[in-house]
Formats: structure tokens, C-alpha cells, sequence
């Protein structure tokens, strides 16, 4: 069961003041930030910057030591003290990973699983849906990001544009409450990267709630409704595209705009 708390003003991921080190690394130094429902947020900043740490953390992939994570407004719950914080109630890590759907950088698919399969999977064996179900979502949601026509095929079979939008599926199959990108276009050559940022923007107009850590300050500048400039694991500077874009007022912000550009 999801959360009682369908007030749309409530964000769907509050992350306040969070902290978080690997050993004697901080990595987040107090970052706080909302993923409102519906919206857009792009995280964007040098590499090292603690993006992927930030969304990782956000969906209880990683641990953190202190600060407090909410998923629609019902907040984590912890046990232990620093190093040792750890989530204490499996069934809500559960519930939010699920929710929180995740599209990698690499794909992640499944070698030896068809395109149709690799979608099918988490919704029949994490959430448990009737296959006949599941299997004519997973064909919705594959023709929905163009490659209706590939169900059978294996990904080594595809191009990396290709295996990106069966990845986008299969986080879509799981409908989840909010999508969560992590450099989704990264590993594609600049003619394959369009297909992906296309798929990406449709599923913002629909009005999807999603985060997305990108090095492509195009996109982000077009598809977002709060950009937030991360450096050295502290938010330097955020607000609408057209603040962060058009009008930056930290000089690491002009430096890192200057230099992606
Ligand atoms: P970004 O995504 O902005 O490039 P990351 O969140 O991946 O940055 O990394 C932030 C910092 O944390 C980097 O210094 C990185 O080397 C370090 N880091 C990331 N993951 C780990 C890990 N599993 N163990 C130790 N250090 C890590
Ligand atoms: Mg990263």
C-alpha cells in the first residue's frame, strides 16, 4: 500500500539537511531539496560533485548519517547513530525503492532476458502483478518510448538509444511515484542521445514527477523546473532554468556553465 497522503501539494521526495560520508569522505555536507509532484528537478554540477550520491540516497540505495529523507511526507525512520544510521522498516525501504524508479547511465538490462521480459520482471517478482497484466503494460510502455517492435529481441540487439528507452520503460512498468535519472544520456553518441532526450521531455510534458543528475545543460534548461547546482557536496546555487542559465550569480556556476558550454 502507498502512503495515505494524496494532497498534490505534498512533495514527493523532502530531503532536508543531508550528510553523508563514505569512511572519512563527505560527500553531502547538509543538502536539503524537494522533488515536487509533477515537477522537474535537474541536478547538475561537476563531476565528484555528489549528484549520484544525492539520488541514490534519496531512493535508500545508499545509507546517510543524518538529515531526514521524506517520501510524500512520510519520513524515513532510522536506527543507529551516524556510520550506523541504517532505514529500520524493510517494508517502507521496500515501498520507496519501488516508487522511485531509477534509469542508470548503463542501461542495466538484462543480457539474457528479450526486451519484453526485462520490462516484465520487477512488476511480477518485486510487486508481484498477474503476468497477463504486467506483459500488456510492458508492451504499452514500449511502444510508448518508440521501440514497440523490439519486444523480442535480446539488448545486445539494440543500439544504446534503443536499450536506454527499454531501461525508460521498464522504470515506467513499475509506475512509480517519481522517476529518477542518473546521467541517462551519458553513454550515448550525440545521434542516439536525441531519441533518449525526446523520450525524456514527453514524459515531462505528461507532467511526470522526475529528478535527473545531467551533463547536458540543454536539456536541462528546457525540461526543468528547478535546476539545482551542486558543488563539493553542497547546493551552491538553485532556481528556474532561466536563473540558473541565463542569470548564475556564483562564479562556480559561471566557471561550470563556461566550461560545459
Ligand atoms: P557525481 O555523481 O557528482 O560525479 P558522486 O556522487 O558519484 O559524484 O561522487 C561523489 C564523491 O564520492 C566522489 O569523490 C566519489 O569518488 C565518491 N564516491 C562515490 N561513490 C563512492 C563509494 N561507493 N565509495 C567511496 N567513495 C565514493
Ligand atoms: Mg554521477
Amino acid at each position: 500500500m502507498l502512503t495515505n497522503d494524496s494532497n498534490p501539494a505534498t512533495p514527493v521526495i523532502e530531503i532536508h539537511d543531508l550528510h553523508k560520508a563514505y569512511g572519512d569522505l563527505e560527500v553531502l555536507k547538509g543538502v536539503s531539496m524537494t522533488a515536487p509532484r509533477g515537477h522537474v528537478t535537474s541536478l547538475i554540477g561537476s563531476s565528484g560533485s555528489g549528484k549520484s550520491t544525492l539520488l541514490r540516497c534519496a531512493n535508500l540505495l545508499e545509507d546517510s548519517q543524518r538529515g531526514e529523507i521524506l517520501f510524500e511526507g512520510e519520513p524515513i525512520t532510522w536506527k543507529g547513530e551516524g556510520l550506523h544510521r541504517r532505514p529500520s522498516d524493510p517494508k517502507q525501504v521496500m515501498r520507496i525503492r519501488t516508487n522511485l524508479s531509477m534509469v542508470f547511465q548503463q542501461f542495466n538490462l538484462w543480457a539474457h532476458m528479450t526486451v519484453l521480459e526485462n520490462v516484465m520482471e520487477a512488476p511480477i517478482t518485486v510487486l508481484g502483478r498477474a503476468r497477463a497484466e504486467v506483459e500488456e503494460k510492458a508492451r504499452m510502455y514500449l511502444d510508448k518510448v518508440g521501440i514497440g517492435d523490439k519486444c523480442d529481441v535480446y539488448p545486445a540487439q539494440m543500439s544504446g538509444g534503443q536499450q536506454q528507452r527499454a531501461a525508460i520503460a521498464r522504470a515506467l512498468c513499475m509506475e512509480p511515484r517519481a522517476l529518477l535519472f542518473d546521467e541517462p544520456t551519458s553513454a550515448l553518441d550525440p545521434e542516439l542521445e536525441q531519441e533518449v532526450i525526446k523520450v525524456i521531455k514527453a514524459l515531462a510534458e505528461e507532467g511526470r514527477t522526475m529528478i535527473i543528475v545531467t551533463h547536458d545543460m540543454r536539456m536541462a534548461s528546457d525540461i526543468s523546473d528547478h535546476v539545482i547546482f551542486l558543488h563539493q557536496g553542497l547546493i551552491e546555487e538553485e532556481g528556474t532554468p532561466s536563473d540558473l542559465f541565463g542569470t548564475p550569480k556564483s562564479e562556480r556556476l559561471k566557471q561550470f556553465l563556461s566550461a560545459t558550454v
